[in-house]
Order: structure tokens, then sequence, then C-alpha cells
């Protein structure tokens, strides 16, 4: 039984999973933020390097396992660009977080990605890949999509979710499986 809910914060690279899953931590200290990133490198969770897309790639087996039963106690902040291998039944919210193609051309220029890695991200954030992963896997009802282009949005997306999730415990109150 949870009595906190499990929150997604997904979205393409530099859109600021980061810095938001930051913010909530901050506004909602019950909660726990779990970077998907740091997590892999804590468990070795690397399973090789794809040339291809300049990018390592995961035991995403592995790392559902390890998660589930954190994902079952609630509570957690997922931070992650991948968010379709989730169980579906521990996931309460998907926020996709988007970025104008301006503001991520800038922000992902300051990685220094190998330009390739830097074109396809710019594409999957034009061609909106993450978001259409999220309505594809998770009811469309718990996936909501908010812009991330300045601090303005961070801040009023960080209070919008803890409204969320303030709700989510009052409706919740008995826990729930
Ligand atoms: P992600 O974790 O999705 O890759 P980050 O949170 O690391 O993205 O954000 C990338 C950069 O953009 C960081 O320097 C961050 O401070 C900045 N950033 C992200 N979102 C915003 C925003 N809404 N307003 C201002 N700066 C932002
Ligand atoms: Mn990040």
């Amino acid at each position: 039984m949870r009595k906190l809910p499990n929150i997604i914060i997904t979205g393409t690279p530099g859109t600021g999973k980061s810095a938001h899953s930051e913010r909530l931590v901050e506004l909602m200290p019950k909660m726990a933020y779990v970077s998907i990133n740091k997590y892999i490198k804590d468990y070795s969770l690397e399973d090789g390097f794809d040339e291809e897309r300049q990018s390592t790639m995961v035991d995403e087996d592995k790392l559902v396992d390890l998660i589930t039963p954190d994902l079952e106690e609630g509570g957690r902040i997922i931070d992650w660009h991948v968010c379709d291998i989730f169980p579906e039944s521990l996931i309460d919210l998907v926020v996709v977080l988007r970025a104008s193609t301006t503001r991520l051309f800038d922000r992902l220029k300051d990685r220094n990605y190998p330009q390739k890695k830097f074109i396809d991200n710019m594409d999957s954030e034009i061609m909106e890949i993450i978001l259409n992963d999220a309505r594809e896997s998770y009811d469309p009802e718990i996936v909501i999509e908010l812009y991330s282009n300045d601090n303005d949005d961070l801040e009023s997306n960080c209070q919008r979710i803890e409204g969320w999730a303030k709700q989510w415990i009052i409706d919740n109150d008995e826990g729930t499986d």
C-alpha cells in the first residue's frame, strides 16, 4: 500500500527534468528524488555503448526489477528520458516536459554532445517522441505535457505538480495498491 504517489518526470534531454525534480523535492520533502542516470551508475546497470546513438545502453530489465520495490513503497520522483518501462500500475502521474526549439538548442549546445546526438535530440523533441511514448504506455489521463522554457514555467509547473500530489494524498488516504 502506498500513501504517496509516484511521479515520472520525463522529456527530451535538456527539457529540465533534473531542474524540476530538484525543485519538487524542495517543495515536497517527503518525496524521494530518483535520478535514473545516477541509479544506473550506482547499481552498475550499464550494458555496453551504442556507437550509433553515442549513448550508454542500460539493462532495463534489471533496472525495473531493482526499482519496483521502491515504487511499491511510493513517494518517488523518477527523472529519466525513458518513461515507458515502469509498471503502469505503480505510476500515478507522468509529466512530459517540453521546450521550444531555440531554448533546447541553447541548452544542448552547452552540453557539447557529438553533432549526431545533438541533432537526434532536437529531432526527438520536434517529433514529440517521448510525449507519444508516454501516451502509448500509460492512461492518457495521467500524462501531462508542460512547457519548460523559463524560470516562471519551472516554478508554476512545480507548484501545479505539488497541488496535484496534495490532492492525490487526500484521495488515497487509505493507501493504494
Ligand atoms: P534534463 O535533466 O531534462 O536533461 P536539466 O534539468 O539538466 O535537463 O536542464 C538543462 C539546462 O537547462 C540546465 O542548465 C537547467 O538549469 C536549464 N533549464 C531547464 N529547464 C529550465 C527552465 N524551465 N527555465 C530555465 N532554465 C531551465
Ligand atoms: Mn537530467
